[in-house]
């Protein structure tokens, strides 16, 4: 049995791909301790694993950077003040080094800083497209790199990553880790024969969510409309009003998330056929769902597509609008820039994905190839030969 630290931050799209992985590496004996906020203890301690607790920064922050050209300086300041804030509690509070840490590429640099002071390999994990010098993610990301914020946030991380013998690159594009988890089919990935043998594409890994209850779709058998823009850049009044109207009067079942922020009322009157969450099992909802309107934030895009549900994609940031690109080059689906949504245009969108068998073709396709990327079980195959070598 080995010690397995994992460090990821909380918000949903980084940390539940990795929880099902948790899981596996368990119930194969090994003990995997989570450093993470208090309140994402209950999905924690349901893999088996412990909680060491931190207080984040992150707490008060409404909605996160884009990393975009405005504002990847703010982001990077704001991912150094947290790295600085967990380090200075977990090298405190963690049980012992462990053997080994899998750790968030894009957010959970602590993790790799703690795994190069405590002389154990690192793991990265991805949630969303990766780069290599045949593709790169920053081309969605358009940075002016002579912003003096940019410039002062990259400084000081660089100072902190030789604080514990690690460089800067590596510590923000994972290079020089042991293994690179990536959770998508290689077939997903832009220029996906490009990538080496360093990077696992292990495909979206699903588990059990009972912390979040369950969800049973109408009795009257109408086609499920799940719509949600996940857990981050999701207040968005004005997008769920148009939702609201392109679906009224018809004989759709619209399964509608709010997120936190949104107050319910704000929206008007809502016809039967529409119900209002401020969040739903996304997993139970899908099994159920005929399309999926998204912000296509990959969480989100993996899931969907492990269930063969089509996708109409509204991006709301870089990232996320690289995953519609992709969801549109592949036939998975529709794209709508967040300026053409009218009810009119989201209702076609919606219409056309359900009825459309070149999109149920290619997501038979892309099933496939999720089967074959292998989940939770191969991630954790790729931690444990890591382990052994
Ligand atoms: N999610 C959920 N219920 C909701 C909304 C989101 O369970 O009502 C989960 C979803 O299943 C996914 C994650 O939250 O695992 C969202 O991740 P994604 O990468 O799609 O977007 P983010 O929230 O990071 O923008």
């Amino acid at each position: 049995m080995s010690h397995l630290a994992f460090c990821v931050p909380a918000g949903a799209g980084h940390l539940n791909p990795t929880l099902a992985v948790a899981t596996e590496l368990t119930k194969r004996g090994h003990r995997v301790t989570y450093a993470a906020p208090e309140f994402a203890g209950d999905r924690i301690r349901e893999t088996g694993a412990e909680l060491v607790p931190y207080e984040s920064t992150w707490g008060n922050v409404k909605e996160p950077p884009k990393f975009d050209r405005k504002d990847l300086g703010k982001a990077m300041a704001m991912n150094l003040r947290e790295t600085k804030a967990v380090l200075a509690q977990v090298e405190r509070t963690f049980p012992g080094p462990p053997d080994l840490v899998v750790h968030d590429g894009p957010m959970g640099w602590w993790g790799r800083l703690l795994a190069s002071k405590w002389q154990v390999p690192a793991v990265v994990s991805w949630p969303h497209l990766v780069s290599n010098q045949h593709w790169k993610l920053a081309q969605y990301l358009p940075v002016n790199p002579l912003s003096p914020a940019l410039l002062l946030a990259m400084a000081r991380t660089m100072r902190l990553a030789a604080k514990y013998g690690v460089t800067g690159t590596s510590l923000t594009d994972g290079t020089g880790s042991a293994a690179q988890l990536v959770f998508l089919p290689r077939a997903f990935q832009f220029a996906g024969d490009t990538f080496d043998e360093r990077y696992h594409f292990v495909g979206p890994a699903l588990g059990e969510r009972a912390f979040q209850g369950g969800w049973k779709p109408p009795a009257d058998g109408r086609d499920v409309v799940y719509i949600s823009f996940g857990t981050a850049y999701n207040d968005r009044a004005g997008f769920y009003r148009t939702c609201v109207e392109a679906f009224t009067g018809t004989d759709l079942h619209v399964v509608l998330v709010l997120g936190k922020q949104v107050d319910p009322a704000s929206l008007g009157p809502v016809p039967g056929n529409v119900e209002l969450h401020d969040q739903v099992p996304q997993l139970d909802v899908l099994r159920h769902a005929k399309v999926f309107v998204t912000h296509a934030g990959m969480g989100s895009t993996m899931e969907a597509l492990s269930f063969g549900v089509p996708l109409v994609a509204v991006p709301q940031m870089g990232e996320q609008r690289a995953n519609a690109d992709r969801i549109v080059e592949l036939g998975l689906g529709r794209q709508l820039a967040p300026g053409d949504v009218t009810a009119g245009s989201l209702k076609e969108a919606v219409t056309s994905a359900l009825g459309d068998t070149g999109v149920t073709a290619s997501l038979a396709r892309m099933r496939r190839e999720i089967d074959e990327a292998g989940g939770a079980k191969a991630a954790a195959d790729v931690v444990e030969a890591v382990l052994k070598a």
